[in-house]
């Protein structure tokens, strides 16, 4: 016997577990999977250096905005929440620099540094309170079938061997999406042959709530501000995005030698960095989709796209998808249209896929402008920004559209 849901979400991941509860006030049976087991608030204890979690996400107004409507916020308390007031970015070896202030921009923050799982807990926490969220945890899909032309919903077997089908099925299950795969979606994707070094580090001088950037030929470097009540400013979670080659030579450094090579290329800006937790890499490939749909499938998040980290807007893409998808959804069941209509599917297609190509394209133009070791653009790009810095319009509209505003 199969069990029958108007919607089925594979990945409870940031984007499938918000998109879940951005759903659940509808009139449906939604089902929620996710290969791993719930995050849960309260196993989040006080936080030493190794206690951060690796994964933290700059979030974004809109994003904060879009978590609040979902009563996810709250459930984050401040104390885990790092505003950053502040942020710079810079090319290294370089005169130009680009600061940004959240009082040019009169608002009270840039932007809020959340470690993931502090993110993820208070959404599982969420999703296990609604009536209409069913959710499969610790389950993969094995097989699903129904994306053929003409085909009428999906249906789908689990890894322990329970039958769903569905009149959607959406795909929310990450970067190496199984679903995407298995319903053959095509995809442009390329390598940065990069690696991005992920760890906590301790540094001597405070973050002064700010977050730094600062480019190179090798690769940019992100000092993100962590919260940290015992030793306040003293902690920040680093991105640092390297060629696979020097990234692995790097790994293999030891914890003091590792601590000296990122005070260099931080450029001293924090003083020492007195100590470095456990750190993580990810392999570095940008991915889009040539369509967000076939039939009864639909993609979101990084199943969709992803983008190189460098201006952590990853997540921040996927919850706008996230709220045009609900939106539009909400918009089918009021008009009485089917959730897996074309013209439903094609206008969140259409509506999303311009904007992600649009993060995605400048993204890349940095990453591109800021690999080059050519004198005459290093020189270019460093007037460029030092102008930029001194037009106020422009530097607003920039990181407007940063914040996603
Ligand atoms: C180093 C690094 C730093 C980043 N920093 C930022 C940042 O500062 N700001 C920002 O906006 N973004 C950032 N990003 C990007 C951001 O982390 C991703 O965009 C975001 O996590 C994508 O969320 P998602 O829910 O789409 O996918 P995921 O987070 O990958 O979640 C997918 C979910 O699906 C589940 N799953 C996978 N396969 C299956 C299966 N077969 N069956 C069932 N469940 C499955 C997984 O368990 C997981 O819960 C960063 C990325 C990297 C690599």
């Amino acid at each position: 016997m199969s069990k029958h849901f108007d919607i089925v979400i594979v990945g409870g991941g940031l984007v499938g577990a918000s998109l879940a509860l951005s759903l659940a006030d509808l009139p449906c049976r939604i089902a929620l999977i996710d290969s791993q087991l719930p995050k849960n608030l309260s196993e989040l204890g006080p936080k030493t250096l190794n206690d951060y979690s690796k994964r933290v996400s700059a979030i974004t107004a809109a994003s904060s905005s879009l978590l609040s409507d979902l009563g996810v916020w709250n459930l984050v308390d401040d104390s885990w929440k790092q505003a950053y007031r502040f942020m710079k970015v810079w090319d290294q070896l370089g005169s130009g620099e680009l600061r940004f202030d959240a009082d040019e921009m009169h608002v009270d923050e840039l932007g809020c540094i959340v470690e993931n799982n502090v993110m993820l807990a208070a959404m599982h926490a969420k999703v296990s309170e609604s009536q209409n969220l069913e959710c499969f945890w610790q389950q993969t899909v094995e097989k699903f079938e129904g994306v053929a032309e003409q085909a009428d919903g999906v249906s789908l077997m689990l890894s322990n061997g329970e039958s769903l089908s569905a009149d959607l099925l959406v795909a929310a299950d990450g970067a190496m999406s199984g679903v995407r795969q298995q319903a053959g979606f095509e995809m442009r994707e390329w390598d940065y042959d990069h690696l991005a070094i992920v760890a906590t580090v301790e540094t001597e001088r405070s973050h002064n709530n700010t977050a730094f950037q600062r480019f190179s030929e090798d690769g940019p470097l992100a000092f993100l501000p962590l919260k940290n009540t015992d030793k306040p400013g003293r902690f920040s979670s680093i991105v640092w995005s390297l060629k696979t080659d020097r990234a692995k030579h790097v790994l293999g450094l030891s914890n003091s030698e590792f601590c000296d090579e990122l005070k260099k290329e931080i450029e001293n800006n924090l003083g020492d960095v007195l100590n470095v937790s456990e750190r993580a890499s990810f392999p570095l490939r940008q991915r889009h989709a040539k369509r967000y749909f076939k039939e009864s499938v639909v993609l979101v998040g990084d199943a969709a796209h992803t983008i190189h980290p460098l201006a952590g807007q990853g997540v921040n893409l996927g919850f706008k998808d996230v709220a045009v998808l609900s939106e539009e959804l909400h918009r089918a069941i009021a008009e009485g249209v089917s959730l897996s209509h074309p013209q439903v599917l094609k206008r969140y297609q259409r509506r999303r896929q311009s904007d992600n190509l649009l993060m995605m394209g400048a993204m890349e133009g940095f990453k591109r402008l800021f690999g080059q070791a050519d004198p005459m653009l290093r020189l270019l790009r460093n007037t460029g920004m030092s102008w930029v810095n001194r037009q106020g319009t422009l530097k607003r509209k920039i990181i407007e559209h940063a914040m996603g505003l």
